[in-house]
């Protein structure tokens, strides 16, 4: 018997097997889930492709989330194929590497937005499309950083987007409750992948783990794996519109 066995859901942000969200579909699946997932472009296809066939998904869809006709083509395909849909991960987040290297007062009109429309308004775009098959209710798990509500070198823009993510996990959560649907984020401490290596001095946020977090380590893709499958499956079946901390500790510390 598994946790997820007879749900199935979609996975948005796998780029490759560093990814956040790849940690998150292996523990999903080692439930009994059944999985789909979706790919930025044909280059990261490549890449997406092979890891979810490894895990028996044959819904492999492209979808650039600040693109409303490709979440909609998204979700009316799983409404053809499967008819409805259980669970939701958002693992998605962009921003131009130089927004995160200069003062954050230096941050481009254009950059905001941009950072703001992919990390942010993408979970509201996805949520409204998943909800009409979600008719059995259903679980959507985001993922932000403590850069939401500390102020953290370097993450400028993105501290800000991850704040409006988190806000957002709290306005869906009470929008949706009355739906039996849920709506909570994860928040990682630092962890080596591709969109974590657009940050200035990522290296330093990893050490100051060693030196400051209660378990004095960095946190692994399974650990927030493990976590982000409890809060889709129905052990967190009272728990919606939360923050669920996976950073060792880090943010008790304070950072
Ligand atoms: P990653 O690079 O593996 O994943 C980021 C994903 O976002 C990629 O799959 C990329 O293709 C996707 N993406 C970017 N722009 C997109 C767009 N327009 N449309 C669709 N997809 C798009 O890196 P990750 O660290 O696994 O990031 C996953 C999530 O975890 C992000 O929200 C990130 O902010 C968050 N997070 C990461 C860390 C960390 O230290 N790595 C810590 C806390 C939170």
């Amino acid at each position: 018997m598994g946790l997820m066995d007879g749900k199935r859901g979609i996975i948005f942000g796998v780029a490759n097997d560093m990814s956040i969200a790849w940690g998150i579909a292996q523990q999903l699946k080692a439930q009994g889930a059944t999985l789909a997932f979706t790919y930025l472009n044909e280059a990261l296809e490549k890449r997406v492709r092979p890891l979810a066939e490894s895990l028996d998904a044959d819904l492999i869809l492209p979808c650039d989330v600040s693109n409303d006709a490709d979440i909609e083509a998204v979700f009316e395909t799983l409404g053809k194929e499967w008819g409805s849909v259980d669970f939701v991960v958002h693992a998605v987040a962009f921003a131009n590497r130089e927004d995160l290297k200069h003062g954050f007062s230096q941050t481009s009109r254009a950059g905001f937005k941009l950072a703001l429309d992919i990390s942010a308004y993408s979970l509201v775009a996805v949520t409204r499309c998943a909800v009409p098959l979600m008719t059995d209710g259903g679980s959507i798990v985001t993922m932000t950083y403590l850069g939401a509500v500390r102020t953290i070198p370097q993450y400028n823009v993105m501290g800000v987007a991850k704040a409006a993510l988190e806000a957002s996990v709290r306005y869906l959560a009470v929008e949706l409750g009355e739906k039996g649907i849920r709506v909570n984020a994860v928040s990682a401490g630092p962890i080596k992948t591709l969109a974590a290596s657009g940050i200035a001095n990522f290296r330093e946020k990893l050490k100051l783990m060693d030196d400051r977090a209660p378990l004095k380590r960095c946190v692994s893709q399974e650990e927030v794996g493990k976590s982000t499958l409890y809060l889709l499956s129905d052990l967190a079946s009272g728990v919606t519109g939360e923050v669920h901390y996976v950073d060792a500790g880090f943010n008790v510390t304070g950072a």
